[in-house]
């Protein structure tokens, strides 16, 4: 168990140095700001802050260094996300570096690593995650989007929903049946899909946050080379299960939580009640305590799965990323949370004009308002993608019962 807090090792202070450093001067003074405001980014904001962190090989960092990573410890990762909360950079996409890239360096073929997982390190190709269906959310195997095979390629029918930054994505992994007898999951395949390829429709879902996030993605005849085929016809459900448990233990953003949970103290410490900052009220510093605690709990849960990860050739223990994802994801809910909680009456304005750049109007409340309820709306999403909280306790229950 990882007990001591990055923060007391100074055998890692070198590399903290480095990131720190890094952060001051390549983070760009706009996207901090849009950031610290909680204004949207554009692609491009973001592509060209990933791509920095891309050329360091640091948005692959705890890759091992035969798949081109740096094999960074635990301590190294967290250190990496603390940083990134601390300078108030946007977070890491995870689809590619999280999730596409070690399914490819596990599964994939020699040509399919060549093809993808340079693009993946440096951020040239943005990926999105074609997983759930109407009727297949939970019950991920029920899926029907079709693939037939026809010659060299496959020819795919069938509808994805949910799926986050779609628009903006180069590339789709997606699951598809490739078989409807016997078991449910056995009829599974993992095909990798270029976004551009005719029959592949994007339509926008907008959230709870009035953001523009999620999709509906339509195939219709799309035709795809079987070469696109991760591992085995068939064998989808194990590539899938295996990028399950790296997602969870993604959905988990340390960095997130320090800044909000940093914003949560500058919000107490400048709203004044009987004449007083809230950070002097005795309920509310137990609570930031009590976030503070849960804050390395996480972390401790957190460097557990990493260290996991590293033994066990790859992935998290499905069991652990379900528990790191339930801890995590209710954490991120809870500090959300008490920062509304101190926004009070302010939060009852949602002013979406102002999570946009260039917006000169009149905030009401703090500055940072409108974005702290972008992400507290948004992040009650949290503890259902990636496989919703009641799906985390079956799988803690059946890993403890050994069912
Ligand atoms: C913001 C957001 C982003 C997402 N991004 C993506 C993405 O990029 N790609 C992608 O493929 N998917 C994505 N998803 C989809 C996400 O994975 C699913 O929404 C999730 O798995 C739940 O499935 P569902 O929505 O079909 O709900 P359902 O499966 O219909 O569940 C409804 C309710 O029933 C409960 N329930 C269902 N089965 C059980 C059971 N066996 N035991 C106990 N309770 C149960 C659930 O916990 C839930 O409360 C995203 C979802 C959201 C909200």
């Amino acid at each position: 168990m990882f007990i001591r807090t990055v923060a007391e090792d100074t055998s890692l202070d070198a590399f903290r140095e480095e990131i720190r450093s890094f952060c001051e001067t390549e983070l760009p003074a706009e996207v901090r700001r849009k950031q610290s405001a909680g204004q949207h980014l554009e692609r491009e904001e973001y592509d060209d802050w990933l791509k920095r962190l891309g050329a360091k090989g640091w948005l692959t960092g705890k890759w091992p260094a035969e798949h081109g990573g740096h094999g960074w410890s635990p301590e190294q990762h967290l250190i990496f996300s603390e940083e990134l909360g601390r300078a108030g950079a946007p977070p890491i996409v995870p689809f590619g570096a999280v999730m596409a890239g070690p399914v490819i360096y596990t599964f994939g073929s020699e040509a399919q690593k060549q093809q993808h997982l340079p693009g993946i390190m440096k951020n040239d190709v943005w990926w999105c995650q074609g997983y759930s269906e109407p009727g297949a959310g939970s019950d991920l195997a029920n899926l029907k989007t079709k693939a037939v095979r026809d010659g060299d390629d496959y020819i795919v029918n069938g509808q994805k929903i949910w799926t986050s930054q779609a628009h903006w994505a180069d590339w789709i992994f997606c699951l598809v049946r490739t078989n409807s007898d016997g078991k449910k999951q056995q009829g599974i395949s993992f095909l990798l899909i270029d976004m551009k390829t005719p029959g592949i429709e994007v339509r926008p879902i907008i959230s709870i946050a009035l953001g523009h996030h999620l999709n509906e993605v339509f195939f219709t005849d799309v035709r795809v080379p079987a070469s696109n085929l991760i591992g085995e016809e068939g064998n989808g459900w194990t590539y899938a299960k295996f990028l399950l448990a790296n997602e969870r233990v993604g959905n988990v953003d340390i960095a997130k939580f320090e800044h909000y949970l940093d914003e949560l103290r500058k919000l107490t410490a400048n709203t004044h009640e009987g004449g007083r900052p809230l950070s002097e009220d005795p309920s509310f510093k137990r609570r930031i305590a009590e976030l503070e605690v849960n804050l390395a709990t996480v972390k401790a849960l957190m460097a557990d799965q990493l260290a996991a990860t590293r033994e066990h050739g790859g992935a998290p223990t499905m069991m652990g990323a379900a528990a790191l994802k339930l801890r995590g994801t209710e954490l991120q809910q809870s500090i959300m949370q008490a920062n509304v909680d101190v926004l009070a009456r302010y939060g009852l304005v949602y002013q979406t004009d102002a999570l946009h750049a260039g917006w000169n109007g009149e905030a009401i409340g703090p500055e940072a308002t409108a974005g702290l309820m972008y992400e507290h709306l948004y992040r009650r999403a949290a503890t259902i993608y990636g496989g919703s909280s009641e799906i985390q306790k079956n799988i803690i229950a059946k890993g403890a019962l050994g069912l």
